[in-house]
């Protein structure tokens, strides 16, 4: 919703946020979404889906860093990913860091995201897409993980929130064809809103992720552009060692894979699955 020169995000009824919309750069209906990017003096550019904040130039690097870093490292020897959504790119760049990695399957609903995107965004992908290890398909990612024959030892949901074309990437069937897609130390990861704002989130994903994985829990990082306090990200995996991984090895996985990241460091990756009390609460009593 727009007013005097403010985009107000519509996520929340009773609370949110407003930026200046200091130049629109972009708007348009595709099949899926009304999306409009803009510039804000404070957090640069800013995508939109549907009156929800998607990314923004600024502090998009913590919630990429964050769900890539953490299961690449803490597998330790991942050579296949798979990332369902993650239409602007951010996800790709801090995946193609890993020389490692031999093969990235992006899975996206609507095209028009990732060209907009590549061309309003390219601070974003800087050039991911072109990577040669990188296949690109145009697709539910619901349709795409019951169909897959081929086997992952990360799978990345960077989606939207649970309304709309998104809804379907936080439900039980998803979370079984996912479940049924990783490798034997395989690990699933998925950003799961904002447990103060969106309580339900978390308990909903334990309830239908658990039936199918050994280890359901959570870690968290705080990301400005989605208030109300840390984000929580999902993990689901059969590889029970892969949480405990003490810092050291953390240390020297992060030194060997010689990326550089601003938000990510090992010491933050471990600390992120010491969940508040009310999440472990949620968690646990679900
Ligand atoms: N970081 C953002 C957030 O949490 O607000 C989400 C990132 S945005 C790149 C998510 C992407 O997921 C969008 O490009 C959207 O088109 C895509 N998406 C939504 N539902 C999908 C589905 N069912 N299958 C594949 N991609 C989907």
């Amino acid at each position: 919703m727009q007013a005097n020169n403010r985009y107000y995000e519509t996520l929340y009824g009773a609370y949110g946020q407003y930026f200046t919309q200091d130049k629109l750069v972009f708007e348009q209906s595709t099949p899926q979404w009304q999306l409009t990017i803009f510039d804000n003096a404070r957090f640069g550019r800013v995508m939109s889906l549907n009156g929800a904040i998607q990314t923004t130039e600024r502090d998009e690097f913590i919630y990429h860093e964050m769900l890539t870093h953490v299961p690449i490292l803490a597998h330790g020897a991942v050579q296949s990913v798979l990332i369902i959504g993650g239409g602007d790119g951010g996800m790709l760049r801090e995946v193609v860091k890993h020389a490692q990695i031999r093969n990235i399957t992006l899975v996206e609903i609507d095209a028009a995201v990732i060209e907009m995107c590549k061309t309003y965004f390219p601070q974003h992908s800087q050039g991911a897409f072109e990577d040669e290890r990188v296949e690109v398909v145009i697709e539910d990612g619901m349709a795409f993980v019951q169909s897959c024959q081929q086997g992952f030892d990360v799978i990345i949901s960077d989606c939207t929130d649970p309304v709309g074309p998104g809804e379907v990437l936080f439900s039980s069937d998803f979370y079984q064809a996912c479940i049924a897609c990783l490798n034997e130390e395989g690990i699933f990861v998925a950003q799961n809103g904002v447990p103060f704002m969106q309580p339900d989130e978390v308990p909903n994903t334990v309830r239908r992720m658990s039936p199918y994985v050994k280890e359901c829990w959570f870690y968290m990082a705080a990301v400005p552009t989605y208030v109300g306090g840390s984000m929580a990200f999902a993990w689901a995996t059969d590889n029970l060692s892969a949480r405990q991984l003490d810092l050291a090895s953390l240390m020297a996985r992060y030194d060997a894979a010689g990326i550089s990241t601003r938000y990510y460091t090992p010491a933050i990756h471990q600390a992120s699955f010491a969940l508040p009390g009310f999440v472990e609460q949620a968690v646990r009593s679900a």
